[in-house]
């Protein structure tokens, strides 16, 4: 399928003219023939990949692996950070004019990083649909041990081949099913901040979002068993959400506390190393906070909900967590001014019932546990080689990894039967 580029771009019902520098997105088998037409435009195109992309990409991408110039990345334990970004920057000769992404997320994150910084254009090809990274233009880095969202390059092109990416290991796919799925609380967060911040939403890009989102729900049974088409539509969600940041300007459309807890777990703040991919960690994100979200639902449906002040940081745990690591200044550094400053205890008190309607339009978090398990994803924090003693401390200071507001942010002002607080 040729996605059709205008319906994102231009003016909308929200009041913004959308931008998407994204020209093509092609999402079929043999879409990496594009190539042929495309790179004409180009001096000195280079193709950036790694050891496992290449193999994935070889059989199809022979004729380009051996006439041009090619960047494999190398090394244990590849991941988008400082490090990799200067390997790639060393290895890269001055004369590229145009990068290819031949990977997943990692490779696409290194490569959107070095074109901006670069000032030339790269094209994504996915091996993998297994985050909805592709088509950003942030590069999710850990910058000297801090998540950071830095500006980077959106791809000019994106030629999904589903001959390459349905092929891909399933542990990769399961985990792009579970990035997509963490759309749900990222969206809701969206919402909530929305209601009692007016931050700024846009209803096409939310509509858009979930429509895709559910989608997939419907046919995870299809993919599973490799189903081509399926897996297309899988693709076609994680490209879209990847397009809904560009439109919306910021990663806010894909990536609440469900990331959040993702991102903690990968500083290592509170945990050892986790051997796992970042779906799988949102995965697990995705069940803490709907199963947390659930909970202030019922209190506030059954008026056991109180507001209390929580608006101030937690000196005292930021200390001895992050500060343990040598990171509390940073922590603090991300999060001023502190986003709950303004907030109006009265104002929340007064929407609990609001917010409380739209948890209740998430799935359920048992349900949804189940989906995913019965689709080939980790749901638990066992799986990630986690202690389940460690979830009430994930969940309260998740929400520091990232100045976004998001309803377990919120939570903080909420005091219930079963709360963290109060
Ligand atoms: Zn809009
Ligand atoms: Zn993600």
């Amino acid at each position: 399928m040729v996605v059709e580029m205008e319906r994102f771009s231009g003016a909308c019902t929200c009041g913004r003219e959308h931008e998407i520098t994204v020209k093509a997105v092609w999402i079929e088998a043999g879409a990496v023939t594009k190539l042929d037409k495309l790179l004409k435009q180009y001096s000195f195109p280079v193709i950036i990949c790694d050891e496992n992309t290449k193999r994935a990409a070889l059989p199809f991408m022979k004729n380009y692996f051996e006439t041009l110039e090619v960047l494999t990345v190398t090394g244990e334990d590849i991941h988008a950070n400082d490090i990799f970004v200067d390997q790639v920057e060393k290895k890269l000769s001055e004369k590229a004019d145009c990068l290819l992404a031949v990977g997943s997320g990692t490779v696409h994150d290194l490569t959107r990083y070095t074109a901006y910084q670069r000032g030339i254009e790269f094209i994504s090809i996915p091996t993998a649909a297994s985050v909805d990274g592709f088509v950003s233009s942030v590069a999710a880095m850990t910058w000297h041990g801090m998540k950071k969202a830095l500006t980077a390059k959106a791809p000019r092109y994106v030629l999904a081949d589903t001959d390459i990416f349905k092929n891909a290991p399933f542990r990769l796919t399961a985990s792009g099913i579970s990035d997509l799925m963490g759309k749900y609380t990222a969206l809701l967060d969206w919402r909530i901040s929305h209601i009692l911040t007016g931050e700024y939403l846009c209803e096409a890009i939310y509509d858009l979002e979930l429509e895709a989102v559910r989608e997939v729900e419907l046919v995870l049974d299809n993919i599973k068993t490799g189903d081509p088409e399926s897996m297309e539509k899988l693709m076609y969600a994680l490209i879209l959400s990847g397009l809904a940041m560009q439109m919306a300007g910021n990663s806010r459309p894909a990536s609440g506390a469900e990331h959040h807890v993702s991102h903690l777990w990968e500083m290592e703040i509170i945990n050892d190393y986790i051997d796992a991919l970042h779906g799988e960690k949102v995965s697990v994100g995705l069940i803490l906070c709907l199963e947390y979200y659930e909970k202030i639902k019922e209190a506030v449906q059954a008026k056991t909900c109180k507001v209390i002040d929580g608006r101030a940081y937690e000196t005292e745990l930021l200390k001895q967590t992050f500060g343990k690591k040598g990171m509390y200044e940073l922590a603090l550094e991300e999060n001023d001014p502190n986003l709950m400053e303004e907030l109006s205890l009265k104002d929340l008190e007064e929407k609990l019932p609001e917010i409380a309607n739209e948890i209740e339009k998430l799935p359920d978090s048992k349900k949804m546990q189940k989906l995913l398990s019965d689709a080939g994803c980790i749901t638990t924090m066992e799986q990630l080689g986690l202690s389940e003693e460690k979830k009430e401390l994930t969940l309260r200071l998740c929400p520091y990894v990232r100045r976004r507001l998001t309803l377990l942010r919120l939570s903080k002002n909420l005091s219930f039967p079963g709360s963290l607080y109060g």
